[in-house]
Parts: structure tokens; C-alpha cells; sequence
């Protein structure tokens, strides 16, 4: 995950490790290299001159210069203000509602359906709770299908009307049945599009309205960067959603979707997906995050 950042960085800070004296010029040169090693990653450049900046003022303000190890507090310095820019604590889902409603959001292809069910299957086995499965993509049947079957495969019950057009009521009826079946969290699956588009954003508003979720995530596949960001913005202004998911981290990503949406939306990332399985989902945590990208 992230090995050429991993590797850049590395680099970056190699040459302030176990200098014995550490000048302005070379702090200079590393945050400059810093830098450069989260643009190749796809952060923001305005993220990441913020980020290089705060390293600085830091830096500075704790006298690096002069303090006996000053390569490892930089190190430390930079560490931390990656685990801030991540998110600095983990968050939680609310779980309190009875049922508690999960809406989830994203373009098609993220990873919603997917996701949906690795944490139904999460909350089944970790949390101990009953969750049902809520299908709302009118426009494609094969999504009703593959929600159906990730259910079987996880032994929790999937709640579809193909019928039915509309997925507000869809999702009315799914709550109801989760009631009646006693399930005590409702995951609702929505549909995508491959890119933000008004009619999208407007289904999604409208079953947000009409349901209110305890949680709304926005799933963002991590392999699309800067577009990932984008993408998030999109859905966070009409949704105001709690926290994001973000998906394919297994794959050859090159990092700046997780370091930079967080700062672009203000909301936390709450899971990651590490692969197709239904075991494969973590939850976030921005400074063991941080430890992977610093080694
Ligand atoms: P949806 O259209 O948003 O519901 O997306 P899907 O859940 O159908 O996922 C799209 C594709 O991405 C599928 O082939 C999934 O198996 C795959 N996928 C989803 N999450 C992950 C992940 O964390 N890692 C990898 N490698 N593939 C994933």
C-alpha cells in the first residue's frame, strides 16, 4: 500500500537521520522533497503546501535546530501532522438508532455493493448485530442480484422489490421489513452512476430526506486520486454525509485520495476495503495509517 510514497518519503527524511547537524538548508531541502513526494502521490497541491508549511512552523517552533536528535523529531513532526491530515482519531458509526439506518453512497463501481455487505457481515460477527440488506438500484437488475448474493454468502437477508421503481419507497419498505424481522441495522444499497450527475444526486437526496439515516457514507474507489476527491465533494454538498469509505486500497494506489479528502470535506474516513472478499474491510485508523506510510 502506497510503496512509492513509502519510498519517497523515506528518502526525503533519510538524509536528516543521523545527521549530526542539522542547518535550515537541509530541513529546507527535506520539506521540499516532502513536498514532491505527495504531489507524485496525487495530493492536492494546495494540501500539500499546507501540509509542508505546518511541518515547518512546527519544526521551528519546537527549536528542531537545536534538540539533540533532531532528524527523529522531524520524523516524528512529520508523522504527525499525516495522522492530522488523515483524520487524527478513529471514528465510529452510530449504532444507536433501532433499527439504525446506513445509507450508502457513491458512482457506480466504487464499491458500494461490495461494501455493503462486507460490513453487514462486520456488524453480524463483531458487533453482534442483525443487519438486513436493502436493495435501491431500480436501474439495474444484475446490482438487485449481486446484493443477493453477497447476502448468501454472508447469511445475512437482502430486501428487494423488482416491481417497484421507485427507491424511496423501496427503502421505506425495507426499513419496515427489518422491523418486522427484528434486525436492528439496515444497510441501504443505492445506485451510481459512472460520474456525478444531476438525476443521481437527486435520488440520493430524496431517499436521504425521506429516511434519515443515522449514517450516510460516501464509498470513493481510492484508485481514481484527485477524481476521488472531487467525487466526494459532489456528494458532500448535497448530502452532508458522516464519513467515508474508501475502497481498492489493495490495489497499486498511489495515496492521495486517503491523504487528502479528509481535509477537502472535513469528514472522516471511517473504513477502508483491502480486496473482494467479504473479510476484507478495516477500520480506519489515520496514525497506523501514517506508521504504513512512514515505515
Ligand atoms: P458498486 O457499483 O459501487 O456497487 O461497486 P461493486 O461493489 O459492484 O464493486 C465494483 C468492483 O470492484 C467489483 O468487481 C468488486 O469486486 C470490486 N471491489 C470492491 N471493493 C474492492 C476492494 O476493496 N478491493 C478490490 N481489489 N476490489 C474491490
Amino acid at each position: 500500500m502506497f510503496d512509492n510514497l513509502s519510498e519517497k518519503l523515506d528518502k526525503a527524511l533519510h538524509s536528516l537521520k543521523g545527521h549530526g547537524q542539522i542547518t535550515e538548508i537541509n530541513v529546507a531541502e527535506t520539506l521540499k522533497e516532502v513536498r514532491r513526494a505527495l504531489l507524485d502521490a496525487d495530493v492536492n497541491f494546495k494540501i500539500a503546501k499546507e501540509f509542508t508549511n505546518k511541518v515547518k512552523d512546527k519544526a521551528l517552533g519546537q527549536n528542531v535546530l537545536t534538540t539533540l536528535q533532531p532528524g527523529q523529531l522531524m520524523v516524528k513532526i512529520v508523522k504527525d501532522e499525516l495522522t492530522e491530515l488523515m483524520g487524527g482519531e478513529t471514528e465510529g458509526i452510530d449504532l444507536s438508532g433501532n433499527p439504525s439506518v446506513i445509507l450508502m453512497s457513491g458512482l457506480q463501481g466504487s464499491g458500494k455493493t461490495t461494501f455493503s455487505g462486507k460490513l453487514a457481515n462486520f456488524l453480524k460477527n463483531k458487533k453482534s448485530k442483525k443487519p438486513l440488506l436493502v436493495a435501491c438500484d431500480v436501474y439495474r437488475p444484475a446490482a438487485i442480484d449481486q446484493l443477493h448474493v453477497v447476502g448468501e454468502q454472508i447469511g445475512v437477508e437482502v430486501y428487494s422489490d423488482r416491481e417497484n421503481n421507485d427507491p424511496v419507497a423501496i427503502a421505506k419498505a425495507g426499513i419496515k421489513h427489518a422491523k418486522s424481522l427484528g434486525c436492528n441495522v439496515v444497510i441501504i444499497d443505492t445506485a451510481g452512476r459512472l460520474a456525478v450527475d444531476e438525476q443521481m444526486m437527486n435520488e440520493i437526496a430524496n431517499i436521504h430526506k425521506a429516511i434519515e439515516p443515522q449514517e450516510t457514507l460516501f464509498v470513493v474507489d481510492a484508485m481514481t486520486g484527485q477524481d476521488a476527491v472531487n467525487t466526494a465533494k459532489a456528494f458532500n454538498d448535497v448530502l452532508n454525509f458522516d464519513g467515508v469509505i474508501l475502497t481498492k486500497l489493495d490495489g497499486d494506489t498511489r495515496g492521495g485520495a486517503a491523504i487528502s479528502i479528509k481535509s477537502v470535506v472535513n469528514k472522516p474516513i471511517k473504513f477502508i476495503g483491502t480486496g473482494e472478499k467479504m473479510e476484507a474491510i478495516d477500520v480506519f485508523h489515520p496514525s497506523r495509517m501514517a506508521d504504513r506510510i512512514l515505515g
